[in-house]
Protein backbone atom coordinates (compact mmCIF):
# COMPACT_ATOMS: atom_id res chain seq x y z
CA UNK A 1 0.00 0.00 0.00
CA UNK A 2 1.05 3.54 -0.96
CA UNK A 3 2.24 5.78 2.25
CA UNK A 4 0.26 8.69 2.41
CA UNK A 5 2.41 11.84 2.29
CA UNK A 6 1.33 14.80 4.21
CA UNK A 7 2.11 17.80 2.41
CA UNK A 8 2.12 21.70 3.16
CA UNK A 9 1.39 23.76 0.21
CA UNK A 10 2.61 27.37 0.53
CA UNK A 11 0.91 29.84 -1.64
CA UNK A 12 -0.37 33.94 -1.20
CA UNK A 13 -2.33 33.79 -4.46
CA UNK A 14 -5.64 31.62 -3.26
CA UNK A 15 -6.65 31.22 -6.73
CA UNK A 16 -3.12 29.41 -8.00
CA UNK A 17 -3.27 27.47 -4.41
CA UNK A 18 -6.65 25.95 -5.03
CA UNK A 19 -5.79 24.82 -8.37
CA UNK A 20 -2.86 23.22 -6.72
CA UNK A 21 -5.03 20.98 -4.01
CA UNK A 22 -7.27 20.68 -6.82
CA UNK A 23 -4.34 18.60 -8.92
CA UNK A 24 -2.68 16.90 -6.30
CA UNK A 25 -6.00 15.24 -4.61
CA UNK A 26 -7.36 14.27 -8.08
CA UNK A 27 -4.16 12.68 -9.12
CA UNK A 28 -3.43 10.93 -5.96
CA UNK A 29 -5.66 10.20 -2.81
CA UNK A 30 -2.99 9.25 -0.32
CA UNK A 31 -2.12 12.65 0.23
CA UNK A 32 -3.26 14.87 2.66
CA UNK A 33 -2.47 18.40 2.24
CA UNK A 34 -2.39 21.61 4.52
CA UNK A 35 -2.26 25.04 2.76
CA UNK A 36 -1.06 28.67 3.95
CA UNK A 37 -0.51 31.63 2.42
CA UNK A 38 2.83 32.95 3.30
CA UNK A 39 6.01 31.25 4.39
CA UNK A 40 6.04 32.81 8.35
CA UNK A 41 2.59 30.85 8.74
CA UNK A 42 4.38 27.67 7.29
CA UNK A 43 7.10 28.00 9.56
CA UNK A 44 4.78 27.36 12.31
CA UNK A 45 2.72 25.01 10.75
CA UNK A 46 5.98 23.44 10.22
CA UNK A 47 6.65 23.63 14.30
CA UNK A 48 3.60 22.48 15.11
CA UNK A 49 3.36 19.70 13.00
CA UNK A 50 5.59 16.94 10.93
CA UNK A 51 5.14 17.39 7.21
CA UNK A 52 6.52 14.71 4.29
CA UNK A 53 7.31 17.93 2.40
CA UNK A 54 6.50 21.69 1.48
CA UNK A 55 5.44 22.86 -1.87
CA UNK A 56 5.29 26.00 -2.67
CA UNK A 57 3.58 27.47 -5.59
CA UNK A 58 4.91 30.53 -6.31
CA UNK A 59 3.27 33.20 -7.65
CA UNK A 60 5.95 34.84 -5.14
CA UNK A 61 9.04 37.12 -7.01
CA UNK A 62 11.92 34.73 -7.16
CA UNK A 63 13.60 36.77 -4.80
CA UNK A 64 11.17 35.38 -2.47
CA UNK A 65 11.50 32.33 -3.16
CA UNK A 66 14.95 31.98 -2.44
CA UNK A 67 14.36 33.92 1.10
CA UNK A 68 11.75 31.42 1.52
CA UNK A 69 14.47 28.96 0.98
CA UNK A 70 16.46 30.65 3.41
CA UNK A 71 14.30 31.08 5.95
CA UNK A 72 13.23 27.50 6.28
CA UNK A 73 16.89 26.54 6.26
CA UNK A 74 17.38 28.84 8.76
CA UNK A 75 15.00 27.36 11.13
CA UNK A 76 17.02 23.76 10.95
CA UNK A 77 13.31 22.80 9.96
CA UNK A 78 14.60 19.56 8.06
CA UNK A 79 11.66 18.55 5.26
CA UNK A 80 11.81 18.56 1.19
CA UNK A 81 11.12 21.51 -0.40
CA UNK A 82 9.38 21.71 -4.00
CA UNK A 83 9.18 24.84 -5.93
CA UNK A 84 6.84 25.52 -8.54
CA UNK A 85 8.11 28.48 -10.34
CA UNK A 86 6.32 31.39 -12.95
CA UNK A 87 9.34 31.38 -15.09
CA UNK A 88 10.63 28.34 -16.77
CA UNK A 89 14.15 29.19 -17.30
CA UNK A 90 17.22 26.85 -16.07
CA UNK A 91 19.01 29.53 -14.26
CA UNK A 92 16.43 29.95 -11.82
CA UNK A 93 16.48 26.56 -11.68
CA UNK A 94 20.23 26.13 -10.39
CA UNK A 95 19.93 28.94 -7.94
CA UNK A 96 17.00 27.06 -6.46
CA UNK A 97 18.63 23.77 -6.03
CA UNK A 98 21.93 25.60 -4.84
CA UNK A 99 19.70 27.51 -1.85
CA UNK A 100 18.52 23.85 -0.97
CA UNK A 101 15.44 23.39 -2.74
CA UNK A 102 14.86 19.61 -3.28
CA UNK A 103 13.07 20.28 -6.76
CA UNK A 104 11.77 22.71 -9.01
CA UNK A 105 9.01 22.66 -11.40
CA UNK A 106 8.00 25.56 -14.21
CA UNK A 107 4.64 26.76 -13.91
CA UNK A 108 4.82 25.87 -17.63
CA UNK A 109 5.16 22.41 -17.43
CA UNK A 110 2.51 21.67 -14.52
CA UNK A 111 0.20 18.89 -14.46
CA UNK A 112 -1.59 16.66 -11.79
CA UNK A 113 0.41 13.72 -12.91
CA UNK A 114 4.16 15.92 -12.77
CA UNK A 115 3.35 17.45 -9.32
CA UNK A 116 2.61 13.98 -7.93
CA UNK A 117 5.83 12.07 -9.15
CA UNK A 118 8.09 15.29 -8.92
CA UNK A 119 6.79 15.33 -4.79
CA UNK A 120 7.09 11.53 -4.66
CA UNK A 121 10.72 11.64 -5.98
CA UNK A 122 11.21 14.39 -4.23
CA UNK A 123 10.22 12.63 -0.75
CA UNK A 124 12.46 9.95 -1.84
CA UNK A 125 15.21 11.30 -2.61
CA UNK A 126 15.48 13.52 0.42
CA UNK A 127 15.05 10.81 2.31
CA UNK A 128 18.14 8.92 0.48
CA UNK A 129 20.35 12.03 1.04
CA UNK A 130 18.89 12.08 4.68
CA UNK A 131 19.92 8.59 5.06
CA UNK A 132 23.40 8.39 3.37
CA UNK A 133 24.27 12.12 4.94
CA UNK A 134 23.30 10.24 8.86
CA UNK A 135 25.54 7.06 7.51
CA UNK A 136 27.99 9.35 6.49
CA UNK A 137 28.19 11.00 9.44
CA UNK A 138 28.32 7.63 11.71
CA UNK A 139 31.20 6.94 9.25
CA UNK A 140 32.96 10.16 10.32
CA UNK A 141 31.96 9.48 14.45
CA UNK A 142 33.56 5.80 14.35
CA UNK A 143 36.76 6.93 12.13
CA UNK A 144 37.58 9.80 14.20
CA UNK A 145 36.81 7.13 17.34
CA UNK A 146 39.26 4.76 15.75
CA UNK A 147 41.74 7.43 15.29
CA UNK A 148 41.18 8.32 18.77
CA UNK A 149 41.84 4.48 19.63
CA UNK A 150 44.99 4.11 17.55
CA UNK A 151 46.47 7.01 19.67
CA UNK A 152 45.93 5.35 22.87
CA UNK A 153 47.24 2.17 21.39
CA UNK A 154 49.85 4.24 20.58
CA UNK A 155 50.72 5.78 23.49
CA UNK A 156 50.38 3.16 25.43
CA UNK A 157 53.12 0.93 23.31
CA UNK A 158 55.27 3.56 23.79
CA UNK A 159 54.66 3.37 27.67
CA UNK A 160 55.08 -0.60 27.29
CA UNK A 161 58.48 0.07 24.95
CA UNK A 162 59.72 2.12 27.79
CA UNK A 163 58.80 -0.30 30.66
CA UNK A 164 60.71 -2.74 28.38
CA UNK A 165 64.02 -0.12 28.26
CA UNK A 166 63.89 0.01 31.96
CA UNK A 167 63.40 -4.14 32.98
CA UNK A 168 66.30 -5.32 30.63
CA UNK A 169 68.17 -2.30 32.00
CA UNK A 170 66.80 -3.60 35.33
CA UNK A 171 67.70 -6.95 34.27
CA UNK A 172 71.40 -5.95 33.07
CA UNK A 173 72.07 -4.50 36.24
CA UNK A 174 70.95 -7.97 38.95
CA UNK A 175 73.34 -9.75 36.25
CA UNK A 176 76.16 -7.42 36.93
CA UNK A 177 75.32 -6.88 40.51
CA UNK A 178 75.06 -10.86 40.94
CA UNK A 179 78.36 -11.13 38.99
CA UNK A 180 80.38 -8.70 41.24
CA UNK A 181 79.10 -9.84 44.09
CA UNK A 182 79.87 -13.59 43.78
CA UNK A 183 83.37 -12.68 41.67
CA UNK A 184 84.14 -10.63 44.82
CA UNK A 185 83.09 -13.33 47.19
CA UNK A 186 84.83 -15.92 45.63
CA UNK A 187 88.65 -14.23 46.80
CA UNK A 188 87.55 -14.77 50.55
CA UNK A 189 86.21 -18.21 49.97
CA UNK A 190 89.21 -19.22 48.45
CA UNK A 191 91.34 -17.90 51.44
CA UNK A 192 89.37 -19.96 53.67
CA UNK A 193 89.20 -22.90 51.67
CA UNK A 194 93.02 -22.65 50.99
CA UNK A 195 93.82 -22.29 54.41
CA UNK A 196 92.02 -24.75 56.24
CA UNK A 197 93.61 -27.32 53.89
CA UNK A 198 96.91 -25.82 55.26
CA UNK A 199 96.02 -26.27 58.58
CA UNK A 200 94.95 -29.78 58.07
CA UNK A 201 98.29 -30.86 56.85
CA UNK A 202 99.92 -32.60 59.42
CA UNK A 203 103.22 -31.28 59.10
CA UNK A 204 101.68 -27.65 59.33
CA UNK A 205 99.78 -27.97 62.64
CA UNK A 206 99.23 -30.33 64.98
CA UNK A 207 95.92 -30.14 65.64
CA UNK A 208 93.43 -32.22 68.38
CA UNK A 209 91.04 -35.09 66.59
CA UNK A 210 87.86 -32.39 67.33
CA UNK A 211 89.92 -29.20 65.95
CA UNK A 212 90.59 -31.19 63.01
CA UNK A 213 87.05 -32.20 62.69
CA UNK A 214 85.78 -28.64 63.25
CA UNK A 215 88.76 -27.30 60.31
CA UNK A 216 87.19 -30.49 57.84
CA UNK A 217 83.68 -28.66 58.27
CA UNK A 218 85.08 -25.36 57.61
CA UNK A 219 86.49 -26.45 54.41
CA UNK A 220 83.39 -28.95 53.36
CA UNK A 221 81.25 -25.83 54.15
CA UNK A 222 83.52 -23.83 52.28
CA UNK A 223 83.72 -25.66 49.38
CA UNK A 224 79.85 -25.85 49.01
CA UNK A 225 79.32 -22.14 49.45
CA UNK A 226 82.08 -21.65 46.53
CA UNK A 227 80.63 -24.06 44.04
CA UNK A 228 77.32 -22.14 44.83
CA UNK A 229 78.85 -18.80 44.28
CA UNK A 230 80.31 -20.31 41.22
CA UNK A 231 76.77 -21.73 39.67
CA UNK A 232 75.77 -17.38 40.55
CA UNK A 233 78.50 -16.84 38.26
CA UNK A 234 77.89 -18.73 35.62
CA UNK A 235 74.30 -17.87 35.55
CA UNK A 236 74.65 -14.15 35.21
CA UNK A 237 77.83 -15.34 32.61
CA UNK A 238 75.03 -16.69 30.52
CA UNK A 239 72.61 -14.24 30.89
CA UNK A 240 74.98 -11.58 29.95
CA UNK A 241 76.01 -13.86 26.99
CA UNK A 242 79.70 -14.02 28.53
CA UNK A 243 79.80 -17.81 29.00
CA UNK A 244 83.30 -19.18 27.39
CA UNK A 245 83.89 -22.40 26.06
CA UNK A 246 87.17 -23.49 25.78
CA UNK A 247 87.71 -26.56 23.74
CA UNK A 248 90.93 -28.74 23.68
CA UNK A 249 91.50 -32.40 23.39
CA UNK A 250 91.04 -34.58 26.45
CA UNK A 251 90.55 -38.04 27.66
CA UNK A 252 87.17 -38.43 28.73
CA UNK A 253 87.42 -41.15 30.83
CA UNK A 254 90.16 -39.37 33.05
CA UNK A 255 87.74 -36.60 34.00
CA UNK A 256 84.48 -38.97 34.48
CA UNK A 257 86.82 -41.11 37.05
CA UNK A 258 87.99 -37.90 38.18
CA UNK A 259 84.29 -36.64 38.70
CA UNK A 260 82.70 -40.03 40.24
CA UNK A 261 85.69 -40.13 42.69
CA UNK A 262 85.16 -36.66 43.99
CA UNK A 263 82.04 -37.29 44.83
CA UNK A 264 82.30 -40.51 46.29
CA UNK A 265 82.59 -39.37 50.21
CA UNK A 266 79.29 -37.80 49.69
CA UNK A 267 77.86 -41.08 48.34
CA UNK A 268 79.35 -43.13 51.07
CA UNK A 269 78.09 -40.73 53.70
CA UNK A 270 74.09 -41.35 52.93
CA UNK A 271 75.47 -45.44 52.54
CA UNK A 272 74.52 -45.22 48.75
CA UNK A 273 76.83 -47.32 46.15
CA UNK A 274 78.67 -45.67 43.29
CA UNK A 275 79.91 -47.73 40.27
CA UNK A 276 81.08 -46.40 36.86
CA UNK A 277 81.17 -48.25 33.73
CA UNK A 278 82.94 -46.79 30.76
CA UNK A 279 83.17 -48.66 27.50
CA UNK A 280 85.09 -46.45 25.40
CA UNK A 281 86.98 -47.78 22.24
CA UNK A 282 88.54 -44.05 21.73
CA UNK A 283 88.65 -42.02 25.04
CA UNK A 284 89.62 -38.77 23.32
CA UNK A 285 86.97 -35.80 23.06
CA UNK A 286 87.25 -32.13 21.74
CA UNK A 287 85.44 -30.19 24.13
CA UNK A 288 85.79 -27.55 27.24
CA UNK A 289 87.15 -30.14 30.55
CA UNK A 290 86.23 -27.59 33.23
CA UNK A 291 82.51 -27.53 31.11
CA UNK A 292 82.13 -31.27 31.06
CA UNK A 293 83.14 -31.45 34.34
CA UNK A 294 80.94 -28.69 35.78
CA UNK A 295 77.67 -31.22 33.64
CA UNK A 296 79.05 -33.80 35.59
CA UNK A 297 79.85 -32.86 39.05
CA UNK A 298 76.15 -30.94 38.76
CA UNK A 299 74.49 -34.15 37.68
CA UNK A 300 76.02 -36.25 40.62
CA UNK A 301 75.53 -33.94 43.16
CA UNK A 302 71.87 -34.34 42.06
CA UNK A 303 71.94 -37.74 41.98
CA UNK A 304 73.30 -37.83 45.30
CA UNK A 305 71.03 -35.14 46.77
CA UNK A 306 68.26 -37.06 45.53
CA UNK A 307 68.47 -40.63 46.35
CA UNK A 308 68.17 -41.86 49.79
CA UNK A 309 68.47 -45.47 49.39
CA UNK A 310 70.06 -48.06 46.70
CA UNK A 311 72.56 -45.91 44.71
CA UNK A 312 73.99 -44.56 41.65
CA UNK A 313 75.49 -45.54 37.87
CA UNK A 314 77.47 -43.52 35.81
CA UNK A 315 77.64 -45.08 32.04
CA UNK A 316 80.01 -43.41 29.76
CA UNK A 317 79.90 -45.34 25.92
CA UNK A 318 79.85 -44.12 22.35
CA UNK A 319 76.66 -43.40 20.37
CA UNK A 320 76.64 -43.86 16.61
CA UNK A 321 77.27 -40.64 14.54
CA UNK A 322 80.52 -40.34 16.34
CA UNK A 323 78.99 -39.45 19.99
CA UNK A 324 79.46 -40.19 23.54
CA UNK A 325 77.08 -40.51 26.38
CA UNK A 326 77.13 -39.96 29.84
CA UNK A 327 74.18 -41.32 31.80
CA UNK A 328 73.64 -40.93 35.05
CA UNK A 329 71.39 -43.47 36.85
CA UNK A 330 69.77 -43.02 40.12
CA UNK A 331 67.22 -44.60 42.50
CA UNK A 332 66.07 -41.61 43.93
CA UNK A 333 62.77 -39.66 44.45
CA UNK A 334 62.32 -39.11 40.42
CA UNK A 335 60.36 -36.07 38.71
CA UNK A 336 57.13 -36.24 37.49
CA UNK A 337 56.66 -35.78 34.00
CA UNK A 338 54.75 -32.21 34.40
CA UNK A 339 57.78 -31.38 35.70
CA UNK A 340 60.11 -32.53 33.73
CA UNK A 341 60.15 -28.66 31.17
CA UNK A 342 60.44 -26.72 33.99
CA UNK A 343 63.43 -28.08 36.05
CA UNK A 344 65.55 -27.07 33.73
CA UNK A 345 64.35 -23.38 33.97
CA UNK A 346 66.50 -21.38 36.01
CA UNK A 347 65.63 -20.96 39.54
CA UNK A 348 62.92 -23.72 39.47
CA UNK A 349 62.74 -27.02 41.68
CA UNK A 350 60.03 -29.14 42.07
CA UNK A 351 59.57 -28.38 45.54
CA UNK A 352 59.76 -24.31 45.69
CA UNK A 353 58.88 -24.52 49.58
CA UNK A 354 60.93 -22.49 52.25
CA UNK A 355 60.99 -25.51 54.14
CA UNK A 356 62.31 -27.97 51.31
CA UNK A 357 63.84 -30.79 52.54
CA UNK A 358 66.64 -30.51 49.62
CA UNK A 359 68.88 -27.51 49.46
CA UNK A 360 70.39 -26.09 46.19
CA UNK A 361 70.26 -22.83 44.49
CA UNK A 362 67.72 -23.81 41.22
CA UNK A 363 70.35 -22.92 38.58
CA UNK A 364 72.29 -26.35 38.18
CA UNK A 365 70.08 -28.14 35.39
CA UNK A 366 69.47 -24.01 33.70
CA UNK A 367 73.04 -24.03 33.48
CA UNK A 368 73.72 -27.72 32.53
CA UNK A 369 70.78 -27.00 29.66
CA UNK A 370 72.83 -24.01 28.06
CA UNK A 371 75.97 -26.13 28.13
CA UNK A 372 75.02 -29.10 26.75
CA UNK A 373 73.15 -26.72 24.04
CA UNK A 374 76.34 -24.98 22.92
CA UNK A 375 78.21 -27.90 22.66
CA UNK A 376 76.02 -28.99 20.32
CA UNK A 377 74.59 -31.96 22.28
CA UNK A 378 71.32 -33.49 23.77
CA UNK A 379 69.49 -34.06 27.42
CA UNK A 380 67.63 -37.04 27.82
CA UNK A 381 65.43 -37.55 31.20
CA UNK A 382 63.73 -40.76 31.93
CA UNK A 383 62.18 -40.53 35.30
CA UNK A 384 59.59 -41.91 37.47
CA UNK A 385 58.49 -40.72 40.77
CA UNK A 386 59.77 -42.85 43.96
CA UNK A 387 62.00 -45.18 41.18
CA UNK A 388 64.40 -42.93 40.40
CA UNK A 389 66.08 -41.08 37.70
CA UNK A 390 68.20 -40.57 34.30
CA UNK A 391 69.84 -37.93 33.46
CA UNK A 392 71.72 -38.76 29.64
CA UNK A 393 73.93 -36.47 27.56
CA UNK A 394 74.68 -37.12 24.69
CA UNK A 395 77.70 -34.78 22.97
CA UNK A 396 79.04 -34.81 19.75
CA UNK A 397 82.75 -36.07 20.13
CA UNK A 398 83.93 -33.08 18.79
CA UNK A 399 81.97 -29.75 19.94
CA UNK A 400 80.09 -28.42 16.82
CA UNK A 401 80.43 -24.59 17.07
CA UNK A 402 77.06 -22.94 16.50
CA UNK A 403 76.94 -20.44 13.72
CA UNK A 404 76.07 -17.51 16.64
CA UNK A 405 79.10 -18.16 18.32
CA UNK A 406 82.38 -16.19 17.89
CA UNK A 407 85.83 -17.46 17.85
CA UNK A 408 88.99 -16.02 18.87
CA UNK A 409 92.46 -17.36 18.47
CA UNK A 410 93.74 -15.96 21.86
CA UNK A 411 97.06 -17.04 23.48
CA UNK A 412 95.61 -19.62 25.30
CA UNK A 413 94.47 -21.70 21.80
CA UNK A 414 91.00 -21.64 20.49
CA UNK A 415 88.62 -19.48 22.45
CA UNK A 416 85.00 -19.49 22.11
CA UNK A 417 82.26 -17.44 23.61
CA UNK A 418 78.53 -18.60 23.25
CA UNK A 419 76.13 -15.67 22.23
CA UNK A 420 73.65 -17.21 24.21
CA UNK A 421 71.56 -14.43 26.20
CA UNK A 422 69.34 -16.02 28.59
CA UNK A 423 70.09 -20.13 29.77
CA UNK A 424 68.05 -21.34 27.68
CA UNK A 425 64.81 -23.78 28.01
CA UNK A 426 64.25 -25.01 24.41
CA UNK A 427 63.88 -28.32 23.49
CA UNK A 428 66.39 -28.68 21.10
CA UNK A 429 68.88 -29.39 24.05
CA UNK A 430 66.02 -31.77 26.16
CA UNK A 431 64.40 -35.29 25.01
CA UNK A 432 62.59 -36.48 27.82
CA UNK A 433 60.91 -39.59 28.12
CA UNK A 434 59.11 -41.81 30.85
CA UNK A 435 61.36 -44.26 32.75
CA UNK A 436 60.96 -47.67 30.81
CA UNK A 437 63.18 -49.63 32.67
CA UNK A 438 63.37 -49.37 36.50
CA UNK A 439 60.41 -51.09 38.56
CA UNK A 440 59.24 -50.12 41.78
P1 LIG B 1 69.03 -27.54 42.61
O1 LIG B 1 69.55 -28.95 42.63
O2 LIG B 1 70.02 -26.54 43.05
O3 LIG B 1 67.70 -27.40 43.25
P2 LIG B 1 68.92 -28.00 39.74
O4 LIG B 1 68.69 -27.03 38.64
O5 LIG B 1 70.15 -28.81 39.72
O6 LIG B 1 68.79 -27.16 41.09
O7 LIG B 1 67.67 -28.97 39.77
C1 LIG B 1 66.38 -28.45 39.68
C2 LIG B 1 65.39 -29.38 40.33
O8 LIG B 1 65.26 -30.58 39.55
C3 LIG B 1 65.75 -29.85 41.70
O9 LIG B 1 65.43 -28.91 42.68
C4 LIG B 1 64.91 -31.12 41.81
O10 LIG B 1 63.60 -30.77 42.12
C5 LIG B 1 64.97 -31.67 40.38
N1 LIG B 1 66.03 -32.67 40.21
C6 LIG B 1 67.22 -32.52 39.62
N2 LIG B 1 67.92 -33.68 39.61
C7 LIG B 1 67.14 -34.60 40.21
C8 LIG B 1 67.28 -36.00 40.50
N3 LIG B 1 68.38 -36.68 40.17
N4 LIG B 1 66.27 -36.62 41.13
C9 LIG B 1 65.15 -35.96 41.46
N5 LIG B 1 64.95 -34.64 41.22
C10 LIG B 1 65.93 -33.97 40.60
Amino acid sequence: MEETLKILVVNNDEVDRMAVIVALTQADSYIELHEVSEINKALIALRSSKFDCILINNCLTDQDGLNSIHKLHSSEIKVPLVIISDQGNEQIAVELIKAGATDYIPKSKLSSETLVQTLRSAIRLYRAETEAASANQKLKESYEQLLHQNQELEKQRQQIQLQNLKLLEASRLKSQFLATISHELRTPMNAIIGFSQILLRPKFAQLTNQQTDMVERILNNGKHLLMLLNEVLDFSKLESGNLEIKPEIFDLSTIVNKTVEEIRSLAEAKKLSLELKIDLQNKLIFNDPVRVHQILINLLSNAVKFTENGGICVKVKETPGNQVTISIEDTGIGISPGDFEHIFEAFRQVDQGISRKYPGTGLGLAIIDSLVKTMGGKIFLESQLDVGSIFTIELPRKVILSPNSSFNFGGDGLYYSTNNHLPSTSIFSKYFMEYPNLKP
